[in-house]
């Protein structure tokens, strides 16, 4: 595999970090040969199956979102802590080994990781893997879509809060709709790209007047928009359950102001949003709503960090390190085993609406990748 660097020219300069221009090195212990492949399928002690691992390739970003970041941005890991491609192929390629299904990658911002296609192209080749998805800000789509189809990528979700210039500029911290928009229309040239997806964070007083042109464009673009209800995973710690606009609430105003949306029925249990079409077909719409309507009972997820840690959910204090381990010399078995006891300790479920009992996680949204 090569690590060919990103072109980041497009990239205007004061959002470029110059250590993401330098390729990550390779250059760790090689594993030591283990007889036969790890086996046993993820379930927790709550008998939920894991088959969705989330992958963050970096912690790292070239917006600043207001309900993720803080303005001057985070203390970044320094490279020799962030996994190689080699070794998250070694780690993706035991789960899925263990039943790991479906791949996310995500940060950060992944597409700010040079040789990023060269990654999805070598992790499209998991025999059993079923889905490989990547979630993005889209400003850098324009240059990478076509690579990223090419390499094999079948799934996308792009990050879009706002339609207005003046209102995304405030919430990302820059002046880049057009570009995440350019993005977007270039998906729509590589249809092996399927669905193309929109996450848009739901905010009270931020979100309202922006429901109806997100409904307009799931009308007349062929991108799926889904809601997300704000959540206590900002580094600036400014989360208040009164600025959690639901999805309940957004789907008023949508039926309201256009027509009544009706269930699309889920193939997959384990799905984070309950979907809707327009009643006379046209668009889809989703919400995904973990704070008004939990779906705990159904998660399948567990998330390795950039630095090789595992964390079975978004709101753990708690990580299984596989990195030093992996560095150590451990066999794949070891590695296993590692992934067994942390989906072992898995949490029931968060604890957003309990009070007291709530306690932030131990990173936020950034960190863990979401
Ligand atoms: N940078 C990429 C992006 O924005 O799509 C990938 C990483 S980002 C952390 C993954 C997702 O988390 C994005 O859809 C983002 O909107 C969402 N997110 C970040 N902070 C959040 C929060 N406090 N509540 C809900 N969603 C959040
Ligand atoms: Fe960056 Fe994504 Fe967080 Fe926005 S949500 S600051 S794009 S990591």
């Amino acid at each position: 595999m090569t690590t060919a660097p990103l072109n980041l020219l497009d990239l205007p300069a004061r959002f470029r970090n110059p250590a993401l221009d330098e390729p990550v090195s390779s250059s760790w212990p090689a594993p030591r040969a283990a007889a036969g492949r790890p086996s046993g399928e993820l379930v927790d002690s709550f008998g939920r199956r894991i088959e969705d691992l989330r992958i963050s390739i970096t912690d790292r970003c070239n917006f600043r979102c207001t309900y993720c970041m803080p303005e001057e941005g985070l203390k970044w890991l320094t490279s020799d802590r962030v996994l190689t491609y080699p070794e998250i192929v070694r780690l993706a390629r035991i789960a899925v080994d263990l039943g790991i299904r479906e791949v996310r990658l995500t940060g950060g911002e992944p597409t700010l990781r040079p040789g990023l296609a060269d990654l999805v192209g070598e992790l499209s080749e998991l025999p059993r893997l079923a889905s490989l998805s990547l979630t993005t800000n889209g400003f850098l789509l324009t240059k990478l879509a076509g690579p990223l189809a090419a390499a094999g990528l079948t799934r996308i979700n792009v990050s879009l809060d706002s339609l207005q210039h003046e209102k995304f500029h405030q919430i990302t911290r820059r002046p880049a709709l057009d570009k995440v928009l350019a993005g977007l229309e270039e998906l729509e040239n590589h249809p092996s790209i399927s669905p193309i997806k929109i996450n848009a964070v739901a905010m009270r007083h931020f979100s309202e007047d922006e429901v109806v042109a997100f409904a307009k464009l799931a009308r007349r673009k062929p991108y799926v928009v889904r809601w997300i209800e704000f959540m206590p995973l900002d580094a600036d710690g400014n989360w208040e359950r009164d600025r959690v606009l639901t999805g309940g609430e957004i789907k008023e105003i949508i039926e309201r102001q256009f027509m009544p949306l009706v269930p699309v029925p889920s193939q997959d249990p384990s799905s984070t949003s309950n979907r809707w079409r327009f009643a006379d077909g046209l668009g889809e719409i989703g919400f995904i709503n973990p704070v008004s309507e939990p779906f705990c009972g159904t998660c399948n997820r567990i998330r390795l960090t950039a630095d090789g840690q595992i964390r079975t959910c978004l709101f753990s204090v708690e990580e299984y390190d596989l990195r030093a381990p992996m560095r150590a010399g451990a066999t794949d078995h070891e590695l296993a085993d590692i992934f067994h006891n942390a989906v072992a300790n898995k949490e029931k479920k968060h604890k957003i609406n309990e009070g007291e009992q709530f306690q932030r996680a131990s990173r936020s949204m950034s960190q863990i990748g979401g």
